[in-house]
């Protein structure tokens, strides 16, 4: 099955910036792939169309089944439904707490009041937080504050994650410890598509690795197939 298909996607904003030159991109089912490029390439320009933050100007975008370029605007909520998000400065709010934060997620999408508790536990209980779950994200470290952020978006099983440089602003031992999530949530199904400036992660995590350069696709090397080894640092399984 495609969980992503983008046909000669163009994009433009005001001013005349054309940050999407016609982008060819297609991602099956159960991927994992890192969008990479150097800085004003178009990496978050593509990652914003994929889940309606921004609307292509030309071309074809179809997520998780749908068609973005006939999606109305009270079709939006039922994308973002399938889509979990992760963001670089982690967009909690800082005046909930991190079960509050989670609960959201659910709120706004109309889950049923008595399903949000189980659920956001079994989310921080994923991520290895449940002892947080009434800490302001200000009392937390930027590993767990990203931890939380990946737990709202998992919370609803989402088929899609979009994650814009996630380990962005993170130590590389605390880098580590987030990828390996990823690659956990990965394993269980999830589609990944991660922008990433990480180098040592993109090689020590083989996975298909797509470049953009100047709002075009320059290189796409799926090397998730590489023969893998057990890594006893990582405590798991990664491609040599
Ligand atoms: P990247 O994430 O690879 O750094 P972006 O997608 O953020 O790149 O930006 C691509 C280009 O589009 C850049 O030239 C940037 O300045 C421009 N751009 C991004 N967002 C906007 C916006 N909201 N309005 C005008 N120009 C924008
Ligand atoms: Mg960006």
């Amino acid at each position: 099955m495609i969980m992503i298909r983008m046909k000669n996607v163009v994009k433009s904003y005001s001013k005349g910036v054309k940050a999407l030159r016609g982008v060819d991109l297609t991602i099956e089912d159960g991927e994992f792939v890192y969008l990479v490029g150097a800085s004003g390439s178009g990496k978050s320009t593509l990652a914003k169309l994929l889940y309606r933050e921004e609307a292509a100007n030309k071309g074809q975008i179809e997520v998780c089944g749908q068609l973005l370029s006939k999606m109305k605007g009270k079709d939006i909520p039922k994308l973002r439904r399938q889509i979990g998000i992760v963001f670089q400065d982690f967009k909690l709010l800082l005046d909930r707490t991190v079960f509050e934060n989670i609960a959201y997620a659910l709120e706004v999408i109309g889950t049923e009041p008595e399903e949000i508790r189980p659920l956001v536990m079994q989310a921080l209980r994923y991520v290895n937080l449940e002892d947080k779950a009434n800490d302001k994200p200000t009392e937390l470290s930027g590993g767990e504050q990203q931890r939380v952020s990946i737990a709202r978006a998992i919370v609803n099983s989402p088929k899609l994650i979009i994650a814009d440089e996630p380990t962005g602003n993170l130590d590389p031992k605390t880098a580590l410890e987030i990828m390996r999530l990823f690659y956990r949530i990965n394993q269980r199904g999830t589609t990944i598509l991660m922008v990433t400036h990480n180098r040592s992660i993109v090689e020590k995590f083989r996975n298909r690795v797509v470049e953009i350069e100047q709002g075009k696709i320059i290189w796409d090397e799926n090397r998730s197939d590489d023969v893998i080894q057990y890594d006893i640092s990582l405590g798991e399984y990664v491609a040599v």
